[in-house]
């Protein structure tokens, strides 16, 4: 079998790379010359666990390919997914530009039948529209031939992709046409030997699946997140409250950690685009409004902690932060909560040194010289007047406080993931704010 992704971010490397990994031919295409002559000499242009020496090997087996042109992707493949980025529109719906712009081109150029798949995440009619972008082009060349259209949404999460493509919760195929299940049914075959679960089923209603999954996983922060700051106002600790309610099977303890908000290339966008959805239904969905405005709020919530701590006097002084992208285990920044605390400090007229094992490059591209990058965690806090936990990676878990001691002016911590244990910081001579937690504190009277 061959097939084609064209868009080869997050998402389009790492299926392109699976599949290519099961035995299949394999040619990821991308607009971006600098990406894809990047993937030609084996530098992998995103951090992703594993995925660089999956790649190596693909490219040695001779079963994954990069190109520019999705005209010469297009031979003799028998699916081409497409696995561009879906960004949001200014009015918060899902910008369809470049999915657009790949239908048009796939119109222009197939000359043989071929199943086209839609895996970026797009909104209820994104397919039809792909399919009438791609008809229209057939008509102008007085082509006819034969096409299939699929909707297949991807779940993976950066960090943990690989292992989340080949060991899917679920995979989600909407189709409308017998041919299109066949031949997606068999290239899916060979991660379904485990059990793992393939859902058929209408093409709207694969396309929503997606968007309800990440709104129903934003909400359970936010929720967490409203709760949590409701601990720090009664005297309660979250993080008993979470123990205490994710041991109910019917909530499960999973994605229930308060932090500073959820980010990333996905949940923003996505809680924002069914938001959209429901407006264009006339349907407004009220829950997912507060979703995200609860989020924005969140995220500002540790520069707040921060001003309240030095009485609004940040001018002068230098606060570090460990972590900058969304979550662990990615470089992505797209989002991430660093962004709006990093802004907030400079604006009061603070400066700011951060570390991060993966994403400085991702921040500079931001930030410019405009912040101050560490070699390592400890380099960043010489001088310091505050240390400000943002991205809970494994290295920061255990830190070494007779240096951090020595090395910071100012004794204080904000832990926006709550991974320290104020008990602990007290002793070691460190103010401490976590989210949620005031250990009985309250601030009734
Ligand atoms: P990305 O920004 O990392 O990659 C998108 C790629 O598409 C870029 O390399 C870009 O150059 C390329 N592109 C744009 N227009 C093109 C065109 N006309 N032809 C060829 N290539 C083109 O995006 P991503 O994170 O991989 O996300 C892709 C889609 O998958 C989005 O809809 C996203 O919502 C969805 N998704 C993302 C994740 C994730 O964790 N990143 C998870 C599930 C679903």
């Amino acid at each position: 079998m061959k097939i084609s992704i064209v868009g080869t971010g997050y998402v389009g490397l790492v299926t392109g790379t699976c599949f290519a990994d099961t035995g299949v031919n394999v040619t990821c295409v991308d607009i971006d010359n600098d990406k894809i002559s990047k993937l030609k000499k084996g530098v992998v242009p995103i951090y992703e666990p594993g995925l660089e020496t999956m790649i190596k090997t693909n490219v040695e087996k001779g079963r994954l390919h990069f190109s520019t042109s999705l005209k010469e992707s297009l031979e003799q493949t028998d699916v081409i997914f497409i696995a561009v980025g879906t960004p949001p529109g200014e009015d918060g719906s899902a910008d369809l530009r470049h999915v657009l712009a790949v239908a048009k081109d796939i119109g222009k150029h197939i000359d043989h039948s071929i199943v086209v798949v839609t895996k970026s995440t797009v909104p209820i009619g994104t397919a039809e529209k792909v399919r009438k972008t791609i008809r229209e082009e057939l008509e102008n060349r007085n082509a006819d031939i034969t096409f299939y259209m699929a909707s297949n949404p991807e779940f993976l999460k950066e960090g943990s992709a690989i292992d989340d493509f080949l060991k899917p919760d679920r995979i989600i195929v909407g189709t409308d046409d017998d041919e299109a299940d066949r031949i997606i049914r068999r290239l899916y075959k060979p991660f379904l030997l485990n059990n793992h679960p393939i859902y058929f089923m209408d093409i709207p209603s694969a396309e929503l699946t997606k968007y309800a999954a990440n709104a129903m996983l934003a909400t359970k922060i936010s929720f967490m997140n409203d709760i949590a700051n409701l601990c720090e106002l009664v005297g309660a600790d979250v993080n008993m409250v979470r123990q205490g309610i994710g041991s109910d099977s019917r909530i499960g303890n999973k994605f229930i950690y308060p932090g500073i908000g959820y980010g990333g290339s996905c949940f923003p966008k996505d809680v924002k685009a069914i938001i959209r959805t429901g407006n264009s239904y006339k349907y407004p969905l009220r829950l997912l409004q507060a979703v995200e405005d609860i989020n924005e709020d969140q995220k500002r919530l540790m520069a707040d902690k921060v001003k309240e701590y030095f009485n609004s006097e940040l001018a002068g002084k230098t606060f570090s932060l460990w972590g900058l992208s969304f979550k662990p285990n990615t470089d992505d920044m797209r989002e991430a909560p660093a962004i709006v605390i990093i802004n907030t400090l400079l604006e009061a007229g603070a400066k700011v040194k951060a570390y991060d094992p993966v994403a400085m490059n991702e921040a500079r591209k931001i930030f410019g010289d405009n912040i101050t990058y560490g070699q390592d965690p400890y380099d960043v806090l010489i001088d310091s007047d505050g240390l400000l936990l943002v991205t809970e990676w494994p290295e920061f878990r255990i830190p070494n406080y007779n240096v951090m001691r020595k090395l910071m002016k100012h004794k204080v911590v904000f832990d926006g993931r709550n991974i320290y244990e104020k008990t602990e910081m007290k002793e070691n001579g460190f103010d401490y704010f976590g989210v949620g937690r005031s250990l009985n504190e309250s601030k009734l009277s």
